[in-house]
């Protein structure tokens, strides 16, 4: 059960294992019951003339809803927390929450591509001017400030790349105007990086990366802070916006593992970089927890620790066909989109179409990793012999 008696905040870890459970009120159960539903019955006329029960209609809520969403409300130290049936739907919704006709939005060039997608073929059709900004830029974002500019959207790492951003200190001059601040968090999780403890009014997950956990469901999720709860709630009720039971009931199963899975991812990703960082085909390394990394001070300072999404550039020189065919040798490294299930994947990074204001070198090779939970030994001399067989 929730803390709200103990003065004492209990540790993340405990959190993970206590939240959004109530064992006494499903018979003693440990888990919540998964509740499929759509019609709630009353008990008669006057309580559903004055709607004078919990649940309305299942659209709105049920108490599979209220479990995953009150943990990841505790997790997030937010005012209200909505779910969405995908990442991307969390994004659309939490961006619709809080731009209307005539406002600006600014967001991070390095933002995940169907984010930008969205913001370029829908946002612009409601009146909305959508400009993409360099993610170094941290206060000095103020500059691209219009009197209509209303949100900034934020991600950090950035997609494909792996930029930080000083979150902080782009929240801080964004609230000087009002502006709602929202935040894709997907690659820390809430356990390596409470965005509203940063300033970010909307957190947004891919729920189907590490809070699902094991590459069998779709989920998003949206954590807000007070000043955007009540708008973020008007939109996900206005737009139906649903998730399957046993889907949710999948995100609330892998919460419970979340915090030792993504311990293991980061212990493991480590283990490989550092192999990989003294392999002479291999260029610059992607992933901020390295102290070599341009934005390790900001990780550092900002977020407690790194999951197992990862990329490497490959040294100058080499060609798009070496770096496929280093990628179709990989026999342990599944090639596919997606990641933070139990398995490593790798995909080549196209930046091409997804970048406007930051610089794009279209002969540079670059890999996406996503580092799994298997024995990093076994990984490492996957891409060995990869390496090997393109290299010699
Ligand atoms: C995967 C991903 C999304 C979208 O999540 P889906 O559940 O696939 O829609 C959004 N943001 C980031 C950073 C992602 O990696």
């Amino acid at each position: 059960m929730s803390n709200t008696e103990n003065k004492t905040p209990l540790k993340p870890d405990t959190q993970l294992a206590h939240t959004g459970r109530d064992s006494r009120g499903f018979h003693g159960f440990v888990n919540p019951p998964v509740v499929h539903a759509s019609t709630v019955l009353y008990p008669d006329v006057k309580t559903l003339v004055t709607g004078g029960q919990t649940y309305s209609y299942a659209r709105r809520g049920n108490p599979t809803t209220d479990s995953l969403e009150g943990a990841l409300k505790e997790l997030e130290g937010a005012a209200g927390v909505k779910l969405a049936n995908s990442g991307l739907n969390a994004v659309a919704l939490a961006i619709l929450s809080c731009v209307k006709s005539g406002d600006h939005i600014l967001i991070a060039d390095t933002s995940y591509q169907p984010t930008r997608h969205f913001a370029d073929t829908v946002l612009p059709n409601f009146g909305v001017k959508v400009e993409y900004y360099d993610p170094k830029l941290a206060a000095n974002i103020k500059t691209l400030f219009r009197p209509e500019t209303t949100a900034v959207f934020v991600e950090a790492p950035g997609s494909l790349t792996f930029e930080m951003q000083d979150v902080p200190a782009i929240a801080a001059v964004a609230h000087e105007i009002d502006a709602t601040v929202l935040m894709d968090n997907t690659w820390a999780s809430p356990l390596y990086c409470r965005p509203l403890s940063l300033g970010v009014d909307l957190s947004i997950q891919a729920g189907t990366k590490y809070i699902v956990g094991h590459s069998d469901a779709m989920l998003g999720t949206i954590a807000a802070s007070e000043k955007a709860w009540d708008n973020l709630h008007a939109v996900c009720g206005a737009m139906g916006s649903h998730v399957a039971p046993d889907d949710i009931y999948l995100g609330l199963r892998g919460l419970r593992t979340l915090s030792v899975r993504l311990e293991r991812h980061q212990r493991n990703t480590f283990e490989v970089l550092n192999w990989l960082k003294d392999q002479p085909q291999i260029g610059a390394l992607r992933y901020p927890a390295l102290e070599t990394d341009p934005g390790y001070k900001i990780w550092k300072r900002d977020f407690s620790g790194s999951s197992g999404l990862c990329g490497f550039d490959f040294r100058q020189g080499t060609t798009k066909e070496q770096s496929f065919a280093f990628l179709d040798a990989l026999e342990l490294f599944g090639l596919g989109f997606s990641w933070g299930g139990f398995e490593s994947l790798a995909i080549p990074v196209k930046l091409k179409g997804s970048r406007s204001v930051t610089p794009v070198d279209e002969d540079r090779h670059m890999v996406r990793l996503h580092i799994g939970l298997e024995d990093p030994e076994d990984l490492i001399r996957d891409m060995d012999r990869a390496l090997k067989k393109v290299f010699g």
